[in-house]
């Protein structure tokens, strides 16, 4: 890999991008049988393949360091130094089951951009889709060894590829518990960790509220929850509670749920019956501190209906942890401060909303608000490729897209000519 030239590896991640294109229906047909998504929403999923691998190729042709102006300093007269980024080396990426295709292309493409090796890990739950896109890549002639994808435990596989000496990037995109694990085996390299999340919005008096409902309610719910940036607490000023209530209350009870390959449902089920208990048990807990379920709460199996829950209390798992299904909670404020400071009490740090028309307002949840994407008028779930995307605090270390995510998989090195 390291001897390719930059355009040598746009070129293969340009046939990729034409393949993925081409298979899309193909990739999204997998997505929804093993993970569960709409058949609309894993098109979606797909069809970004394509366009997120042409961005790697723009950025594999100006990988560039500088030049330093060493006679800044004494001593450094006379010479010319300049940086050099290098390829890191081999690169561990490792996959939740919730983007199967999206978030291992947002690993390997950068990776191959940066002309680094690659293995990814996938998640148990969605290995094909991962093999599949993998496929793809093989067939489009990058060096041998250089696409690599191994399926299996991830206490195991996973573990061993994070611990491993010959692996000089990890980047991880899972769980906050997982990714504190890996912290602590992966020795001396350098790691990229893309976690959890309890992504709040806020919605102030002076809020479009039906635009407001009508986004929290898809933020909520796309996915069935399972998306890392996806709306879980949702922030309302006290005078339009009761209105804003009933509008999210609507359009959470309109989301048709139900076969994910049907053209019409507009929300699958969850990955697995076990994780439609779990979310049903933290929404009871809820409930028996007082908080009251205004819409959905049902379980089939799977499927977990969207649920609206009012009045959640600071001291519950709905208001504190990550809930990663198609719940929404939501809490009264009575100011734009104590919206501020009830978004910041969680260790997360991923995504956050706010809605309102005071631009000095906007600006301040932007500063305030400890999240590593904030959208004004808009809610926590929104991303397009290219841009910067990862959490702070306990949501993880570094960014993603390609420019971003390929400084991470580059080393710098310094070189000074002396010249006599
Ligand atoms: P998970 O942490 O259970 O698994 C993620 C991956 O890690 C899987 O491939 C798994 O096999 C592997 N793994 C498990 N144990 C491991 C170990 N000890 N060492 C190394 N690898 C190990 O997560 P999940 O349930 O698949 O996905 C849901 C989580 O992912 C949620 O917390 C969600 O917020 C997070 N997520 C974050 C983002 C983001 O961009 N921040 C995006 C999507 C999902």
């Amino acid at each position: 890999m390291r001897s390719l030239s930059g355009h040598e590896r746009a070129e293969l991640l340009e046939k990729a991008a034409l393949k993925c294109d081409e298979a899309t229906e193909y990739l999204a047909g997998i997505v929804v049988a093993e993970q569960g998504k709409t058949i609309t929403e894993a098109r979606g999923e797909a069809g970004r393949l394509g366009s997120l691998l042409r961005y790697c190729a723009g950025e594999a042709r100006r990988i560039e360091g500088e030049v330093l102006p060493l006679d800044g300093s004494p001593g450094g007269e006379g010479r010319l130094g300049f940086t050099l980024r290098q390829p890191a080396g081999v690169v561990a990426a490792i996959t939740p089951f919730n983007y199967p295709l999206l978030l291992v292309a947002h690993k390997v493409g950068p990776a191959l951009a940066a002309g680094n090796p690659v293995i990814v890990k996938p998640a148990s739950y969605t290995p094909l889709s991962a093999f599949a896109f993998m496929r793809l890549l093989l067939d489009v002639g990058f060096p041998e060894g250089a696409v690599q994808c191994i399926a299996g435990a991830g206490g195991v596989v996973g573990a061993g590829l994070c611990a491993d000496e010959r692996v000089r990037v990890v980047s991880f995109t899972g769980s906050a518990e997982v990714g504190r694990g890996i912290t602590r085996i992966a020795g001396v390299k350098r790691l990229l960790l893309e976690l959890g999340a309890n992504c709040p919005v806020v919605v102030l008096p002076d809020a479009d509220l039906d635009l407001a409902a009508s986004v929290t309610a898809k933020a909520g719910t796309v996915n069935a929850g399972q998306v890392c940036i996806s709306a879980q607490r949702v922030l309302v000023d006290r005078r339009s509670y009761p209105d804003f209530l009933n509008t999210l209350g609507e359009h959470f009870s309109r989301i048709r749920a139900g076969d994910p390959s049907d053209e019409n449902t507009e929300m699958g089920p969850m990955i697995s019956p076990a994780e439609a208990d779990r979310v049903r048990d933290v929404i009871a807990q809820a409930e028996t501190m007082g908080a009251k379920v205004v819409v959905g709460g049902e379980v089939n199996g799977s499927l977990h209906q969207a649920t609206v829950v009012a009045d959640v209390p600071e001291n519950t798992t709905l208001f504190s942890d990550e809930l990663f299904g198609p719940a929404v909670g939501v809490v009264p404020v009575d100011s734009v401060e104590e919206a501020i400071s009830l978004c910041n009490r969680t260790s997360y740090g991923l995504g956050a909303g706010v809605f309102t028309r005071d631009i000095a307002t906007a600006v301040r949840f932007a500063r305030q608000v400890d999240a590593g994407n904030v959208h004004i008028n808009w809610g926590p779930l929104w991303r397009v490729d290219p841009m910067p995307y990862g959490g702070l605090k306990g949501s993880g270390i570094g960014k993603e897209g390609p420019k971003y995510a390929i400084e991470e998989m580059t080393e710098s090195k310094t070189v000074v000519i002396h010249t006599g």
